[in-house]
């Protein structure tokens, strides 16, 4: 790495606002991988680990600090105790992955005496967690385990469906979905849980997604509309519930979007900042994607202590009055939804963890 590249990634790590980042590095194993622990003013950094072949370096560090900070968010939004981190592993997850790479990251990761709690995330599968646990115990969220949370989507989905009700309340002066037009981008994990619970309120949906057998599955079973991905944006409806891809909020689809609400799961929905202060100059109301996405997390924060589903549930169906909060002060102070978001969790980390019920 050039002197100057070093430098740089010096500077790009803010000590203000990171608390620690560690580079793990084993060449034996071919093991490098990064850790973030964003804050833990609220608990542990607990986040998950993606493994992806960044082009270089700087690049996973950009990553792993984005992503950290993120974790940190979308637990306080949530009312958790838990702290925001991340890890990265630079590889590729097809042909670079090998039972001693992962439980050597393990050993990195139980070095951190819990300081640095890890998941599941792209690139990363159940059984490489279990592989990771032969070294720690600072682990969460592998499915298949005895006291395991199992797979996230359907408590991310139960979040949205009660996220969407909340903004829904605020858009049209009633939280029930019946009748209302839904358009589902993606029909994936999350959106079959979602779609369930749609359908059975009543709610007529459309839904778009580029592949085939998920696309003739949804129209199996649950009978929906169908149109095509690259119109489901512009699709004519009340809700538009974004849940493939991010960015997907951007200056060439807000002018073409019908919607008066957008609550889906996607992660990074707005393209910029700016797209969300467009969406409120258009009067769409905006669930900000961190808040109204939570499920998972909620979940395995269940874990702790013994999985206990009736209060994941619980905590998850508090994504209502999440959105509810956020909309409201939204409209109080005059500004976008995500912004607000922020502004409530950045409030939260700084009144720690003692300010949190539960
Ligand atoms: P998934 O991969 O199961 O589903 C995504 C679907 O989107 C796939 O069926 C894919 O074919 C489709 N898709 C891709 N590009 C598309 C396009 N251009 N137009 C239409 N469809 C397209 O993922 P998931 O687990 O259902 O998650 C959905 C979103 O929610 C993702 O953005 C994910 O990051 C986010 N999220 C998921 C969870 C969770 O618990 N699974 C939690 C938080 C956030």
């Amino acid at each position: 790495m050039s002197t100057t590249m070093q430098v740089e990634l010096f500077e790009r790590i803010n000590p203000e606002e990171y608390q620690s980042v560690i580079f793990c590095n084993d060449r034996r194993v071919g093991l490098k991988a990064i850790i973030a622990i964003h804050n833990s003013n609220l608990g542990p950094g607990t986040g998950g680990c993606r493994m992806y072949p960044y082009k270089d370096t700087t690049a996973a560090v950009e990553d792993v600090l984005r992503l950290s900070k993120g974790m940190s968010y979308k637990a306080a939004i949530s009312g958790l105790k838990l702290g925001g981190a991340k890890a990265v592993i630079i590889g590729n997850p097809k042909t670079d992955k090998t039972p001693e790479l992962l439980k050597r990251f393990g050993q990195f990761v139980e070095n951190l005496h819990g300081q640095y709690i890890t998941a599941k995330d792209v690139g990363i599968t159940g059984e490489d967690l279990m592989m990771v646990r032969e070294q720690t115990r600072h682990i969460l969220g592998i499915e298949g385990l005895a006291g395991s949370s199992g797979d996230p989507s359907p408590m991310t989905a139960f979040g949205v469906f009660n996220g969407m009700k909340a903004a829904a309340r605020h858009a049209f002066g009633e939280a029930a979905l019946k009748g209302k037009r839904i358009a589902v981008q993606g029909l994936g994990y999350v959106s079959y849980s979602l779609v369930r619970q749609l359908v059975n309120e009543g709610a007529s949906v459309v839904g778009a997604d580029v592949d085939n057998a998920s696309v003739a599955r949804f129209q199996r079973e649950f009978g929906i509309d169908i149109v095509s991905p690259d119109n489901i944006l512009a699709e004519k409806c009340d809700i538009l519930s974004p849940n493939a891809l991010g960015a997907v909020i951007n200056a060439q689809s807000i002018p073409q979007i019908q919607a008066k609400v957008i609550a889906g799961a996607a992660n990074n929905q707005l393209a910029t900042d700016e797209d969300g202060f467009e969406l409120m100059r258009r009067g769409i109301v905006y669930a900000p994607d961190y808040a109204i996405n939570a499920g998972g997390l909620i979940n395995i924060y269940h874990e702790r202590g013994g999985y206990d589903a009736a209060r994941a549930m619980d905590h998850t169906g508090g994504i209502y009055r999440t959105i509810e909060e956020v909309l409201a002060r939204a409209d109080k102070e005059n500004l976008p939804p995500h912004r607000i978001a922020d502004r409530i969790a950045e409030e939260r980390i700084a009144a720690g963890s003692a300010a949190i019920k539960g």
